[in-house]
């Protein structure tokens, strides 16, 4: 019996634990709420398997996700998009070397961080600001698990503006193509069209006719202009 208990053990932590390695496919999902506690409720068996074994998983699996395991996966999941989006750069900084000059986030001076996070230098470190907002994480829109977060942005924002969402959007991230893909989002979203919308012009009406008496044509002619003076 503990053969049998062991042995998916085995398997599970030699497919999932590796965590540089990409094992869920962000483009079948829909939401990106899903995505994130999809990935928390995965990153936390995969540390229960390694620390306790596989009987505390059903101990595990029925308590609820606390605030560290959403922030652990969310961050999990954007280094997983940066090393799809730029893989070459990671690679160049993990070996502490220069990023290609042709490199499309070259003029942002990234490097990573402790966790391993790509984020932009920035022009603010010596500002009194935190440390996310001096050095954004540095994201990929075209990647659909960051597509998703723009618009769950949008969303938690009660659908602002395209220039507040961007905003509120770089102070933490620096999005490339940012602007085309909130487009995007608002464009097939309900409540930003309708709070977008502009309010019909009713067509110009033709004047009636006795507005155009036959035998006063020309404006003014009913009208007098009394002028007093001085004129100095
Ligand atoms: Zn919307």
């Amino acid at each position: 019996m503990d053969e049998i208990a062991t042995a998916p053990v085995q398997a599970f932590q030699a497919s999932t634990v590796k965590t540089e390695q990409s094992f869920i496919d962000y483009s079948r999902f829909s939401k990106w709420t899903r995505i994130l506690r999809t990935t928390a409720y995965v990153m936390r068996a995969a540390r229960t398997f390694e620390d306790k074994g596989l009987h505390s998983c059903n101990e595990s699996a029925t308590t609820e996700l606390a605030g560290n395991n959403m922030i652990a996966a969310k961050n999990f999941i954007f280094k997983q998009t940066q090393r799809d989006s730029f893989k070459p750069e990671v690679n160049a900084l993990t070996q502490n070397k220069r990023i290609n000059t042709t490199s499309r986030i070259q003029h942002l001076s990234p490097f990573l961080d402790e966790d391993g996070l790509l984020r932009a230098r920035g022009s603010l470190e010596k500002s009194q600001l935190d440390y996310c907002i001096k050095h954004p994480i540095i994201l990929d829109g075209n990647n659909p698990a960051v597509h998703l977060f723009i618009g769950q942005t949008l969303k938690y924002n009660q659908h602002s503006p395209r220039q507040l969402s961007k905003n509120i959007l770089q102070n933490e991230y620096w999005n490339l193509c940012v602007r085309a893909h909130i487009d995007k989002i608002m464009k097939n979203c309900y409540d930003c069209r309708r709070q977008q919308a502009t309010g019909l012009q009713p067509e110009l009406a033709s004047l009636p006719a006795f507005r155009f008496p036959e035998d006063k044509p020309f404006p003014f002619q009913q009208t007098g202009l009394d002028l007093f003076g001085p004129f100095a």
